[in-house]
């Protein structure tokens, strides 16, 4: 992001609190410009994955890289995952803000009328074949695309020569997706100000909500200082690995993370993510790679979310805990974590897995709903900024690693020239 974008941004955000504040009537009204650049997002954002995936992973060429890469990331998302469950589950524990509300709260509640798609293991992964990856497109559904991608690049990779022209098409269909995301990227300022201004609007407008928050804020509050924890931890890590850059860091990942907050979409925000890997100058091929598989399986403030919803419902409940069963709600929040999509109130499906697991009824979720909305920007802002965190952390090993590589070889050449010389001998 360049300098004078950066300040138009600024200006933008200034602009849309006070028009949110000030003009609501005409902020809702004008709304359908931040629809336009959220839908132009996502127009780019599943071509751009697939192009992009098969693209980085027919350069890595080699699959024994390719492996320890997806290793990498693997256990990096699984111990922020679970850092991000246990952070929330910690804090809950300690605060407790539902104990004392009225269950009534939650017995009083007619069944949630949200989106009561039950996913047990099964149908879950059912969802990452299906059996028309187009239709699985067509809904938005990542999963299944990332899966495809990363078969179809390895079939690349093992076919070889003739299909090269294949993998060539691919990385200029992506060159040519980043194009398009770069020209995109100047609508940033007035996809934020309508955005940001509509959603300020709406919350001045519902005095119901208002209202509400009084009964919530303690969790409200937990939950937020459970987001910025998760942040804190992992901007430990940008310090450890860019030392005197981590600012820089963090003013590059500026975009992508109001882009995830004025969308709640972390796959929306993928194409803006994408950009800012390149402004941080990490490896091509491990960013393309990294940051789709991680936007998949690393909604962090997701299992959080779901974790402490959870333990708040029970609290609310009377429900007494067990650490066995904070261990059951801990497993399932992760695997829910990981199963979510990065779509707005992508977590809330698979919450009632989690609900479930902890035998609270599923009904309990119209307690959030109200709050939902907001709630979803923040924690799609973590999941963004882990996914950065995931690339940036998984680049720096694998680049040390290269290194190391390079160096070892002429030691090994030089071995190798002894055991000649002694074998000529
Ligand atoms: N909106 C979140 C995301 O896109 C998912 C969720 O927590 O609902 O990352």
């Amino acid at each position: 992001m360049n300098n004078k974008m950066f300040y138009l941004i600024l200006l933008s955000i200034v602009l849309g609190i006070l028009g949110g504040i000030f003009l609501p009537e005409q902020m809702i009204a004008i709304r359908w410009l931040g629809t336009l650049f959220i839908n132009l997002l996502k127009l780019i954002a599943l071509p751009l994955i697939f192009s992009a995936l098969v693209g980085a992973i027919t350069s890595i060429g080699n699959t024994k890289r390719l492996g320890s890469i997806g290793v990498y990331t693997i256990m990096y998302v699984l111990a922020s995952v679970s850092f991000a469950v246990i952070i929330g589950l910690v804090l809950l524990n300690v605060f407790k803000p539902g104990v004392g509300l009225p269950s009534e709260l939650i017995l009083a509640n007619v069944p949630a009328t949200h989106p009561a798609k039950t996913l047990d293991f099964s149908s879950f992964l059912l969802t990452l074949f299906p059996p028309n990856i187009v239709a699985a497109a067509a809904k938005f559904e990542i999963m299944p695309i990332v899966f495809f991608s990363i078969v179809f690049s390895i079939a690349c990779i093992s076919v070889g020569e003739s299909a090269k022209p294949v993998m060539n098409l691919f990385n200029g269909l992506r060159d040519v997706f980043v194009k398009m995301i770069i020209w995109l990227m100047y609508l940033t300022p007035i996809g934020l100000f309508s955005l940001l201004g509509s959603a300020i609007a709406e919350a001045a407008l519902q005095k119901r909500l208002m209202e509400s928050v009084r009964g919530m804020l303690l969790f409200i509050i937990v939950f937020m200082t459970g987001l910025f924890l998760q942040c804190l931890w992992q901007y430990a890590i940008v310090r450890f690995i860019k030392r005197k850059k981590a600012n820089e860091f963090i003013r590059h990942a500026s975009n992508p993370m109001l882009t995830a907050f004025v969308s709640s979409s972390s796959i929306a925000t993928l194409p803006v993510a994408l950009i800012a890997a390149k402004q941080l100058k990490l490896t091509d091929e491990v960013a393309r790679f990294v940051l789709p598989f991680s936007t998949t399986i690393n909604l962090a403030g997701t299992a959080m979310y779901e974790a402490v919803s959870t333990l708040f419902f029970c609290q609310i409940l009377g429900m007494h805990l067990s650490i066995t069963s904070q261990i059951g709600i801990f497993i399932t929040s992760i695997v829910a974590g990981m199963g979510a999509t990065g779509i707005p109130e992508g977590g809330l499906v698979t919450m009632i897995m989690v609900l479930r697991s902890a035998n609270v009824p599923t009904s309990a979720l119209v307690l959030l709903l109200p709050f939902d909305r907001i709630l979803d920007r923040f924690r799609t802002m973590v999941n963004v900024w882990g996914s950065l965190v995931c690339t940036a952390t998984v680049d720096h090993i694998s680049t040390a690693k290269q290194r190391q590589f390079i160096e070892a070889e002429p030691v090994s050449a030089s071995y190798a020239d002894q055991k000649n010389d002694v074998a000529i001998a």
